[in-house]
């Protein structure tokens, strides 16, 4: 499938704070390929602004932080249209759901306590209730993997981390002085990430994915968890693991992979490895993990 084609309209997809369920949506859709040119949106086209000459503005996410509001602002000075695409772009979506006081009283009200779940102060990982039988890490799980829960692990072959299935090679002489932050400048095909400066933490994240984030060149932020060898261990030993992979490969100074790593930009994932070790819930073994 094609996405360039300069004579259709262009339209643009920012995302805001969210969950790409919309982007997945569009992207399985196929009868706009034809009439329209997608030029922006982070999960596929790694432009990183929303182009000058965007006609239509696709909007999914709400508004979480003060970087979706510049983000946001700054795109509709640019385009014509404006849509707002979703729950979550229309009315903040689950993620705003415990944030809003009127939702909050509807839960708590004595009257509505007989036909409404109470809400808890966090939201849990569901092993801190009930006994998992297998754990299936993704965000989200490609369908390859969710076939292999399905099926059992046992018909499931993965290597076990995503530089086995990357295939980007690792040169000792490309050695990058400082990191490039996310998708930022030309991806060079065939050579490792991290040798071209990018933070990629494919070394100690799980495989069975199939790398399907670097092989195209976006680095991997380990949403897939630990590997097995990290699993049953403290964080530190897998953070420190992909500080040696970065000072092995490249003269970046320690401190500022160290400050990359432990980043809001990969606490989303990087920080529920913790939760493998048994955080407010049961320790995950790996045999229970595909
Ligand atoms: S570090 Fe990233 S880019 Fe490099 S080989 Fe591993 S997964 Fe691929
Ligand atoms: S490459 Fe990394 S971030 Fe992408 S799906 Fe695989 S584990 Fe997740």
């Amino acid at each position: 499938m094609s996405l360039i084609n300069q004579s259709l309209p262009r339209f643009a997809v920012l995302q805001l704070s969210g969950c790409a369920g919309c982007e997945v949506s569009l992207l399985n859709a196929n009868e706009w390929v034809e009439k329209y040119q997608l030029v922006y949106m982070p999960l596929v086209v790694s432009t990183h602004t929303v182009p000058e000459d965007t006609e239509i503005l696709l909007v999914s996410g709400g508004v979480r932080n003060d970087e979706d509001v510049y983000n946001l602002r700054r795109a509709v000075k640019i385009v014509d249209r404006v849509i707002a695409v979703g729950t979550c772009a229309i009315s903040g979506g689950v993620a705003n759901l415990g944030d809003r006081d009127e939702v909050r009283e509807m839960f708590m009200a004595q009257a509505n306590r007989h036909h409404l779940p109470h809400l808890l102060p966090k939201s849990r990982p569901i092993d801190a209730f009930v006994d998992v039988d297998l754990y299936l890490p993704g965000c989200p799980p490609t369908p390859e993997l969710f076939m292999g829960a399905l099926t059992g692990p046992e018909n499931f072959q993965a290597s076990s981390i995503v530089c086995q299935e990357c295939g980007r090679k690792k040169l000792k002489d490309m050695r990058p002085k400082h990191l490039l932050g996310f998708q930022q400048g030309e991806v060079l095909p065939d050579i490792c990430l991290i040798n071209q400066g990018y933070l990629c933490v494919g070394s100690s994240t799980r495989g069975g994915c199939r790398a399907i984030c670097t092989r195209p060149g976006h680095p991997c932020v380990g949403c897939r968890g630990p590997s097995d060898a990290y699993i049953e261990k403290e964080s530190s030993v897998w953070f420190d693991r992909v500080q040696q992979v970065f000072e092995r490969l490249t003269d970046i100074p320690p401190q500022e992979i160290y400050d990359a790593l432990h980043s809001p930009q990969l606490s989303l994932f990087l920080f529920q490895f913790a939760d493998y070790m048994g955080n407010g819930g049961p320790a995950r073994s790996k045999e229970k993990v595909l």
